[in-house]
């Protein structure tokens, strides 16, 4: 069985024990993962913290270029690492595809961005002007949904504004990240990224670590407050990208076809494993019928299974937590005697698999609408004036993004304007770009990722003023 490596200092490393990473598509063992030490995890950093003053002080270009060279690594490489997410993580080789395009896309499109320098004050007694510069070491955590694309928002921008980095991916999905650590020891300066790995308490471990100067977050909500809580002790800068559980809104003049096909697969792409996935969608009562028996039909045409198979739309659940996670929810909308459209229950193969579920309108306060279920699992919601589904849509504590569709446009626009979420669109949903921020409002999330905005919080301003 392969044993998968660490980069530490720009060099393989091993541990002395080692975890099994799982295929959720058989349950099989894949691969094992490092279990990174104390005393790794002190080499990771104290090499990110050696590695920082010549990073930092490299030309802003030649950083520029590291960032293309890491893309040209990873389109070469694109092949085994999509293979690679795919195993790990469970969705289509396709959607993995286009995962590992992405990260390659996001790296180039970083490179382009520059860091503003602000005069403040040029005048006859002073001239003050601000620069940004970087934070030093990053931590950069994130979730096995996507184990690469994940990275999209935090290497190129960490790294273009001149930190250095210690990325740990999840321990339910480290192996593409680990191999990419190993592929891009090639093109980077020993000790400008590290990547480790291990279960247990490995993020606490480096969210809590004194060498640590900024940490980019993302994950649950709930972890995300552990994070802030050890942030706090050395008040390390944070960001954090956390759950969403994003409202839909279907106005009565749709399309009702083409409508409900893309808001199949907002919801359950990736198995609904998306932090912005469509996660209730509310429909005008005057289409409902209609829209449900549309959205029932297209479900029936996606067929669910083995993802490196032509033809499978759906994978599966991507880890056992994440199932059970998942049956235990469609468990309380069973005791609850809510009706059912289609799904509903595990596939009865192995690998972690559950059929795409739609529920036809469960009350509001019922947990598969009110709890971000993350997994392909969908309420569908009758709402009759527009002032109720705002307000319903705005319940709650979470506010990553939102959707209003509608054949106008303008007025989609001023529901959407009303919605408070940290991205809101319009006939479309989940695209996001390298140059426009991402941001969750309330508990999604602190500070911004992607765009010049994710770029200037890997920074903190300084002002020079010259006295005349
Ligand atoms: P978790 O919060 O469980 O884990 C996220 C990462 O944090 C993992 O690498 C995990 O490691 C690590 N971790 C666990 N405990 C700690 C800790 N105490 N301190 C620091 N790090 C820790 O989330 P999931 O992996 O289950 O991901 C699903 C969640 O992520 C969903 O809620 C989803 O909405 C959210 N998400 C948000 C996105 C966004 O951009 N807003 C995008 C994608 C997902 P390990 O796995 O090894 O335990």
């Amino acid at each position: 069985m392969r044993t998968f490596t660490m980069t530490v200092d720009g060099v393989a490393v091993g541990s002395p024990t080692t975890f099994d990473v799982i295929d959720p598509s058989d349950e099989t063992v894949l691969a094992s993962a490092p279990e990174c030490t104390d005393e790794q995890l002190d080499d990771a950093v104290a090499a990110a913290h050696g590695a920082f003053p010549a990073w930092a002080a490299t030309p802003f270009a030649q950083r520029q270029a590291a960032l293309i060279a890491m893309a040209d690594v990873v389109d070469a490489n694109a092949d085994e690492l999509h293979r690679l997410v795919t195993a790990e993580q469970g969705k289509p080789l396709a959607m993995a595809a286009a995962e590992v395009a992405g990260l390659s896309h996001w790296l180039r499109a970083t490179a382009a961005l520059t860091l503003p320098e602000t005069v403040n004050e040029d005048g006859a007694d002073r001239l003050s002007t601000t620069r940004r510069v970087p934070l030093g070491v990053v931590a950069a955590i994130t979730p096995w949904n996507y184990p690469l694309g994940q990275l999209s928002f935090k290497l190129g921008p960490a790294l273009l504004a001149g930190n250095t980095v210690v990325l740990k991916p999840s321990d339910l999905a480290p192996l593409s990240a680990l191999r990419l650590g190993t592929l891009l020891a090639g093109v980077l300066p020993a000790g400008v990224l590290n990547v480790v790995s291990g279960t247990g308490d490995l993020g606490a471990r480096i969210t809590a670590h004194r060498g640590v100067d900024q940490i980019s977050f993302t994950g649950s909500t709930r972890t995300g407050r552990a994070v802030m809580a050890n942030a706090a002790a050395r008040l390390t800068p944070v960001t954090l990208e956390l759950g969403g559980n994003d409202p839909a809104i279907v106005l009565p003049d749709v399309d009702v076809a083409a409508v409900a096909e893309a808001l199949f697969w907002a919801a359950f792409a990736n198995s609904g494993q998306i932090c912005l996935a469509a996660k209730r969608v509310y429909v005008h009562a005057d289409v409902y019928p209609e829209f449900r028996d549309a959205l029932v039909a297209y479900a029936a045409t996606v067929r669910t299974g083995d993802p490196t198979q032509e033809g499978v739309g759906l994978g599966p659940v991507s880890n056992r937590r994440q199932y059970e996670a998942v049956l235990d929810l469609l468990k309380d909308s069973e005791d609850h005697g809510h009706t059912v459209l289609t799904g509903g229950s595990p596939m009865g193969r192995k690998g972690f698999f559950v059929e795409p579920t739609i529920v036809d309108d469960p009350p509001e306060d019922a947990r598969i609408v009110q709890e971000e279920q993350f997994g392909p699992v969908l309420p569908l919601l009758v709402y009759r004036e527009v002032d109720d589904v705002v307000a319903r849509a705005n319940a709650g504590d979470l506010g990553l993004g939102a959707s209003v569709w509608s054949a106008d446009p303008v007025a989609a626009r001023a529901i959407g304007d009303r919605l408070d979420a940290g991205t809101v669109w319009i006939n479309e949903v989940m695209h996001l770009s390298p140059l426009v921020p991402f941001a969750g409002r309330k508990q999604s999330g602190v500070g911004a990722e992607s765009g010049l905005e994710g770029l200037l919080a890997f920074t903190s301003p300084r002002t020079t003023t010259v006295k005349r």
